[in-house]
């Protein structure tokens, strides 16, 4: 067996030592006779698992005490509209940030409940190659809330700061960023994430929420994308997403023994200047994004020559550098280094960065 290096920005690489915990556990789980695939979701043995989930996923995250954390399905996608259906009734109207695709279809989905909502910044007319700055006086004093996307997982871009808003909350969209630096949940009203760049399988989404914002539902909510529902039951209203919950405890657990999160910024970052370094050090490649915007986790490049991004992807394909297609919206190359990726997955994509530059000049 050959494991690759997978640059795919979601479902993306789960750290080997989690897949061979996995596996060696998949058709009997401890003492319980059953793999975690087959076991009730209200056995002790599968509350064991998801309420110990719960707890390092908080230990990690340093989540405060009168945050809820929910286990929920659905996508980040989903988000989209429950976040306007859970907090809109608190004014009447809210703000968003366009930095992007996730961000501007968020934007839309809150648009097409018939909301007052409003784009009070963005980025778009410079191809998203970085993060608008956003202060207090550009949202609308009386918004429900200001709806951003931290990390831009198609344009590489990363918000460098956390807006300030006072009371208002932030609702951030962290699918390809969370748990790979500490961040100051506390500065947060609500945290949501897919779970399929950096912590799981595709399934599960996590949603962190300040307990004081779980009053404000729509009449007409549907259950399944109601929060506090969610939280009365502990995720359990229905049946959660058992088994990507259980690799998401076994990731929250891969991360503590290594150091936590501060010790996950380091490695991550330590990737991340190799690559970016390499690439303002020559002019074969450019990046697009704007440096103090620049992602640690999504990393775009182009050549400059649409046929040689194409001639890239594939060749760097067939010496095990999988994925490096840019999103086919934006094309160029981009490689999602997740926690999983190794440091030797990015030292053998700059090796052959170096190689491919020299084997294909430029005309
Ligand atoms: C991938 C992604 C999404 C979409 O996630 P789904 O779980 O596929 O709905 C939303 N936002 C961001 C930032 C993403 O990276």
């Amino acid at each position: 067996m050959n494991r690759v290096y997978n640059f795919s920005a979601g479902p993306s690489m789960l750290p080997l030592d989690v897949l061979q915990k996995a596996a060696a556990e998949l058709v009997c789980y401890g003492e319980s006779g059953m793999s975690v695939m087959e076991m009730s979701h209200r056995s002790p043995d599968y509350e064991a698992i998801i309420n110990d989930a719960e707890a390092m996923l908080r230990e990690l995250m340093n989540i405060p005490e009168n945050y809820k954390v929910l286990f929920l399905q659905g996508g980040a996608s989903t988000q989209f509209a429950a976040v306007p259906l859970n907090l809109i009734k608190r004014t009447g109207k809210a703000d968003y940030v366009v930095s992007g695709q996730f961000s501007g279809k968020a934007y839309k989905e809150a648009q097409k409940l018939g909301y007052d909502v409003k784009c009070v910044a963005t980025t778009k007319d410079d191809n998203f190659d970085h993060v608008p700055t956003v202060t207090k006086d550009m949202v609308r004093e009386d918004a429900a809330y200001l709806h951003i996307c931290f990390n831009n997982t198609i344009y590489g871009t990363k918000y460098p700061y956390i807006p300030e808003l006072g009371d208002i909350p932030v609702v951030a969209d962290m699918s390809s960023c969370i748990i790979s630096e500490p961040v100051d949940v506390s500065k947060f009203g609500v945290i949501y994430a897919g779970a399929q760049k950096n912590m799981a399988p595709a399934g599960l989404t996590i949603v962190i929420v300040r307990d004081d914002l779980l009053d404000y539902a729509e009449e007409k909510m549907p259950t399944m994308l109601e929060w506090k529902t969610m939280a009365e039951n502990g995720s359990m209203y229905n049946t959660p997403p058992c088994y990507t919950i259980y690799m998401a405890k076994l990731v929250y657990e891969w991360i503590l023994s290594i150091g936590g999160l501060e010790e996950m910024k380091k490695r991550n970052e330590k990737k991340a200047a190799l690559l970016y370094d390499y690439l303002d050090s020559q002019d074969y490649y450019f990046a697009p994004v704007k440096k103090e915007s620049r992602s640690m986790m999504n990393v775009t490049f182009v050549t400059g020559d649409a046929d040689l991004d194409k001639k890239f992807a594939s060749e760097a394909g067939k010496a095990g550098l999988k994925n490096l297609k840019g999103h086919r919206s934006v094309g160029g190359m981009r490689a999602s280094i997740y926690n999983a990726m190794p440091y030797e997955g990015v030292e053998a994509l700059v090796a052959f960065m170096k190689k491919f530059a020299e084997e294909n000049p430029k005309a």
